[in-house]
């Protein structure tokens, strides 16, 4: 019995040591990180855990969710709209509505994965939830284009390309943004939310996510990014944002955070409202264990 719990002793502190030596001298290559994956953290860490592994599962296609694409798709065309109808209203909630019959009906081409197999009448019905809203987003909308903030930022927003992939060595990530705007001279992020929009600013999580995508297009640019624009699709608000040191250094710390949890920590079970829905819920009652914190 004695020997056993040597013998169980002596291959754990073998395998904790093979476990370091494998951090510290194996891994040469930074694993890399995706701006989604900050996201994803900022909802929960331990998504990110189970995101990353192979026995990650799909998430259930939910008309919220199509909602959610239908309004992702449609908050990339509000700035070609402000800038061609912003002076005549009802000109430009039939042009609002126009947009997304025309989004509603492109919305399975665009992503044909994600929507696989889903009824054209649960699109309908989910371009129908967006159109109750309608008539409150164009509001919003005008009113930040006669606004004298709004008015030179609809300029701006002119120059509204819709993202690509970036990548920074550097930081080892790699990202898409909603779209890119030229702000002064400077290639600046958009992103694009369609949840709930806060009274003022942005989201904290929402600023780390814009954060995080200024620093990556900071490396294909010379100067650093100074400000960057959230567009709150649901509600038809713009919001511009100048970017913090302190936003730049909570970036930085998810960065390192994400990496650990792609190579094997499993962080701590964080008990939340979004449990109850999320995909994970039925796995997710384990302890992180030990060895994993030694990943
Ligand atoms: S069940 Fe809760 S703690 Fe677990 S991954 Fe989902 S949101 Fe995170």
């Amino acid at each position: 019995m004695h020997n056993f719990h040597t013998e169980s002793n002596h291959l754990i502190i073998y395998i904790m040591f093979y476990i370091l030596y494998k951090n510290m001298f194996l891994n040469k290559h930074k694993t890399g990180v995706n701006v989604s994956e900050i996201v994803l953290y900022l909802s929960c860490p331990r998504k990110v855990y189970y995101a990353s592994r192979a026995s990650s599962v799909p998430s259930p296609v939910t008309l919220s969710y199509i909602e959610h694409l239908i309004l992702k798709e449609m908050g990339m065309s509000y700035p070609e709209l402000l800038n061609m109808y912003s002076s005549k209203d009802e000109e430009f909630f039939k042009a609002l509505e126009a947009l997304l019959s025309r989004t509603a009906a492109e919305v399975m081409l665009i992503y044909p994965a994600e929507l696989k197999g889903i009824p054209a009448d649960i699109i309908d019905e989910a371009a129908g939830n967006v159109l109750s809203g309608l008539r409150a987003v164009s509001d919003n909308l005008l009113s930040f284009a006669y606004s004298e903030a709004g008015s030179g930022l609809v300029l701006q927003l002119g120059s509204f390309k819709p993202g690509s992939l970036f990548h920074s060595e550097r930081l080892g990530l790699s990202g898409i943004p909603g779209g890119t705007v030229n702000m002064d001279g400077i290639i600046s992020p958009v992103i694009i939310k369609t949840g709930q929009c806060p009274e003022n600013g942005l989201w904290v999580n929402d600023r780390l996510h814009v954060a995080s995508l200024a620093m990556l297009l900071e490396e294909s640019g010379a100067s650093a990014v100074r400000s960057c624009i959230a567009t709150y699709a649901r509600q038809g608000v713009i919001r511009r944002m100048n970017i913090r040191s302190d936003d730049r250094r909570q970036v930085l710390n998810v960065i390192s955070k994400v990496r650990k949890i792609k190579e094997g920590s499993m962080p701590d079970r964080k008990q939340s409202a979004l449990c109850d829905k999320c995909v994970y819920c039925d796995r997710c009652d384990v302890q992180p264990s030990l060895a994993s914190k030694f990943f």
